[in-house]
């Protein structure tokens, strides 16, 4: 049995103001190394159970167990724009006071792991959405993080760069060997990355889906279709 490296077990979250819970009796594991998707229709709980993770938001029932040291992309990158992107990976690795050599190499390494190394010295808005995104990879990253949070990184995006951003995640993710939770609006985007697919309805998990396709996957494949297919249909039951 693999190690878990996040456990949730009957989870619930009341918002003060909201009568309706926006997560009820929520149990799931992801294991190390896993790389782990939420999906569903909005307001199904998905930030929620990513905020309670990275520890931002915490539950009103039941028990979770999640590292201390998870880093988290956002949408929008959400880059520091009076900072080049040398300087925005390097802000995490400074509150966690680690030797200037030891910033400088760490910084290098993601930069480059995340295809932005000519582009070190720029700010974020000399850059594209996707460099962007690829700054607060990078940024997350370097932090040496034991897990990984992502939360509708590509939602901004196009099909082409999107992609792109895909394969190297996927390269990233096998190199690093990080545990990764990714929410996302797409079932084709999740479909190529996940290993698990949890897709969540109302504050509750409606079903987990094992995803065993070997990578690179391809959408036009059958066995992709059917994936894609089933999950489609339980979240539009
Ligand atoms: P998703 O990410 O799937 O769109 P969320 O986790 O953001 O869903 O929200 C789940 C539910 O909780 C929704 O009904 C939403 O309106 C509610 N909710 C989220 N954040 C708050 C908040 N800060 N205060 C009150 N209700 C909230």
């Amino acid at each position: 049995m693999e190690q878990a490296a996040i456990q949730f077990d009957r989870v619930g979250k009341v918002y003060s103001g909201n009568p309706e819970p926006a997560l009820s009796s929520v149990s799931f594991e992801v294991r190390s190394g896993e790389f782990f998707c939420i999906v569903g229709p909005s307001g199904c709980g998905k930030s929620t159970v990513l905020n309670i993770i990275a520890g931002l938001d915490r539950a009103t029932s039941g028990t979770v167990v999640a590292p201390k040291n998870v880093a988290m992309v956002f949408q929008t990158g959400a880059l520091f724009p009076w900072l080049t992107v040398y300087e925005n990976v390097a802000i995490g690795l400074k509150v966690i006071k680690t030797s200037e050599k030891k910033v400088a190499e760490e910084c290098l390494k993601y930069i480059a792991m995340a295809g932005l190394a000519d582009l070190a010295g720029k700010y974020p808005h000399e850059l594209s959405g996707g460099q962007r995104q690829r700054v607060g990879l990078a940024r997350a990253l370097a932090v040496n993080p034991q897990v990984l949070l992502l939360d509708e990184p590509f939602s901004a995006l196009d099909t082409a760069t999107t992609e792109e951003l895909h394969k190297d995640l996927y390269k990233i993710w096998q190199q690093t060997k990080k545990t990764v939770v990714m929410v996302s609006h797409s079932i084709e985007e999740a479909v190529s990355l996940a290993d698990r697919i949890m897709l969540m309805k109302a504050g509750r998990i409606e079903q987990i889906f094992n995803i065993a396709l070997s990578y690179p996957r391809r959408e036009q494949e059958a066995a992709f279709i059917r994936h894609v297919q089933e999950i489609r249909s339980m979240f539009f039951k």
